[in-house]
């Protein structure tokens, strides 16, 4: 399972998006928050257990993810 980051280039806004083993990864993301188009990864996360490592690991926009 990957962990990918996602950054929307016109409002900044970032939000994290799980991608199962199983799944594709799209190619094309729409953002959360001003529903623009031009969305793009900026991080790619491989973790065991993602939602671990969100709780307690401050804020995603800014990359702040320890690693373990
Ligand atoms: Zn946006």
């Amino acid at each position: 399972m990957a962990v990918l980051i996602i950054q929307c280039p016109d409002c900044q806004h970032c939000y994290q998006s799980l991608v199962m083993d199983s799944t594709t990864v799209p190619t094309l993301w729409y953002c959360s928050h001003c529903g623009g188009q031009r969305a793009a990864p900026i991080e790619q996360l491989t973790a065991n257990h993602p939602l671990e490592q969100v709780h307690g690991s401050g804020c995603l926009c800014c990359g702040t993810i320890p690693s373990k």
